[in-house]
């Protein structure tokens, strides 16, 4: 694997999007930290410039054409290519994370999460690809949720009733995407995989969950920088694979 590896990592100026930039900086990879807030974005690649990382901000809101075109011909015109790709942007916004929705859930909230989650992501990676299949190990990390998996889900109990519906049907057909990215991706360098970061104290975590962002950040990390045997088409917690 080239060391002059070029990263993007969405919703990165807080959160597990800014622990994840800051561990791929660290491996000495250039990141760019996607912030749909120029102010909070320049902000965070600041902090992290300051601990002497190469990481630079650019702007991009997931759910704007015009910024994913302008995003996508900036790093065509800078690098040619993109080695990384982690889709870390997300929202639950709408309806808390701590209730089942289903019976409740606004359209217009349903439309807002799949926004972010799932049109921003598929339509941000789509445009990326073709700079993505420049690169000699091209990585794609769609940053999923457990609460993705219908077959948790499913189970008598699964995750009780922790079903915010919104949040979690975005996150289920993002794994769709993964799945069916990687089988179009077969006969290609680039592998595509979902993580689950755990539950993660960060503004949407809140203050109680067990892991530390730093913590969170690993699976996503891993999966970024797998080497040229690791697996494609799966969903990972840390080493251990989730089932979909
Ligand atoms: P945060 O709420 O702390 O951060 C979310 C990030 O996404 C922010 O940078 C936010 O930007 C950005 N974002 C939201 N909407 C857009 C948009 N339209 N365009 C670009 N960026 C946007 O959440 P986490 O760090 O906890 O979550 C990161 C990812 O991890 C998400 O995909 C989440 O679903 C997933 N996840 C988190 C878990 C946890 O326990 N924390 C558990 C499982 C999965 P802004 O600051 O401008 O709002």
């Amino acid at each position: 694997m080239s060391n002059n590896r070029i990263a993007l990592v969405t919703g990165a100026n807080k959160g597990l999007g800014i622990e994840t930039s800051r561990q791929l900086a660290q491996q000495g990879i250039l990141v760019l930290m996607g912030c749909r807030s120029v102010a909070k974005g320049r902000k965070a690649a600041k902090e992290l410039q300051k601990e002497g990382l190469p990481v630079e901000f650019i702007q991009l809101d997931v759910t704007k054409p015009e910024q994913i075109r302008e995003a996508s011909a900036e790093i065509k015109k800078r690098f040619g290519k993109l080695d990384i790709l982690v889709n870390n942007a997300g929202t639950s916004a709408g309806e808390g994370r701590s209730l089942n929705s289903t019976a409740t859930v606004s359209p217009e909230a349903l439309r807002q999460t799949f926004d972010v989650n799932f049109f921003g992501l598929v339509e941000l990676t789509q445009k990326l690809l073709v700079l993505i299949k420049k690169s000699d190990s091209g990585r794609i990390v769609n940053v999923s949720s457990i609460l993705a998996s219908l077959s948790i889900h499913s189970r008598e109990g699964g995750l009780s009733s922790y079903k915010p519906f919104a949040y979690d049907a975005s996150k289920t057909a993002v794994n769709t995407f993964t799945i069916h990215l990687a089988a179009a991706l077969s006969d290609t360098n680039i592998k595509v995989n979902s993580a689950h970061p755990g539950w993660v104290r960060t503004d949407m975590g809140g203050p109680h969950a067990p892991l530390s962002p730093a913590e969170g950040a690993r699976t996503a990390v891993r999966l970024a920088t797998l080497g040229p045997d690791g697996p494609t088409g799966k969903f990972f917690h840390g080493e251990e694979e989730v089932p979909w």
